[in-house]
């Protein structure tokens, strides 16, 4: 796998982000300030005419610039949280041409850790952890028994969305869910589902990646 692959995701995202921005925003509107698909949308946006514009990036470059644009270009939780992701998911790719299932795990893993780092979230809190943390022990369980790309991205994407489902009878402990206390049950929690559609995303990227 090479550059193409992140490229392809990244465009996958955008793509979803772009369809689904009024979903997330009305998520995010029962729990929040209703900004999450407004903030993703011109996050991932930016992205996009970033990466359009740079040719000739390593695959730890696309995701490290990728991650950069997030951060600068998105206020509120989530953009810092997904562009440190894929910043640290790219420095962990270092800065080779070609990768295998087993650095797309260690990538996903280090992305993983740098929102946990920053963000304090543990799983049950009601945030992007509990579909992301899943998500990655799936991607885990299937690299880790000699499986490929598209089997541990297909069940990372249901893993996933079982994440994000099990957040709605959740109570928030972290973000400005939090702040509504138990009224936050009952609720899917926004940074989750857009999680979700990030895996959902990858598994598109990697269907077409098929030899
Ligand atoms: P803001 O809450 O600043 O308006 P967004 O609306 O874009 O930012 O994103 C909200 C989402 O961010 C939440 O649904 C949750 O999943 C995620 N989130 C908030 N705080 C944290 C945290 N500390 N750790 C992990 N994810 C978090
Ligand atoms: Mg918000």
């Amino acid at each position: 796998m090479d550059a193409s692959l992140l490229r392809d995701w990244m465009a996958e995202i955008s793509s979803a982000v772009t369809a689904k921005r009024d979903y997330l925003t009305q998520l995010d509107a029962a729990i929040g300030d209703a900004d999450h698909g407004v903030n993703l949308h011109r996050g991932f946006s930016a992205v996009q005419a970033r990466l359009d514009e740079s040719d000739d990036l390593t695959p730890g470059q696309v995701l490290v610039t990728a991650g950069s644009t997030l951060v600068s270009k998105v206020g509120g939780a989530a953009g810092p949280l997904y562009g440190t992701a894929l910043r640290q998911a790219g420095k962990a790719l270092g800065d080779t041409d070609e990768f295998d299932e087993a650095a797309l795990l260690r990538a996903l893993q280090a992305g993983l850790e740098g929102v946990r780092k920053l963000g304090a979230a543990a799983e049950g809190d009601k945030t992007m952890i509990d579909a992301f943390a899943p998500a990655v022990a799936a991607f885990a369980e299937v690299v880790d028994a000699g499986g490929g790309l598209l089997a541990a991205a297909e069940r990372a994407e249901r893993a996933a969305e079982e994440g994000m489902t099990a957040t709605v009878p959740l109570q928030a402990r972290k973000g400005r869910a939090s702040y509504l206390g138990p009224r936050s049950v009952g609720h899917q929690d926004p940074g989750a589902t857009s999680t979700a559609m990030v895996f959902s995303a990858l598994r598109r990227a990697a269907a077409r990646a098929r030899p």
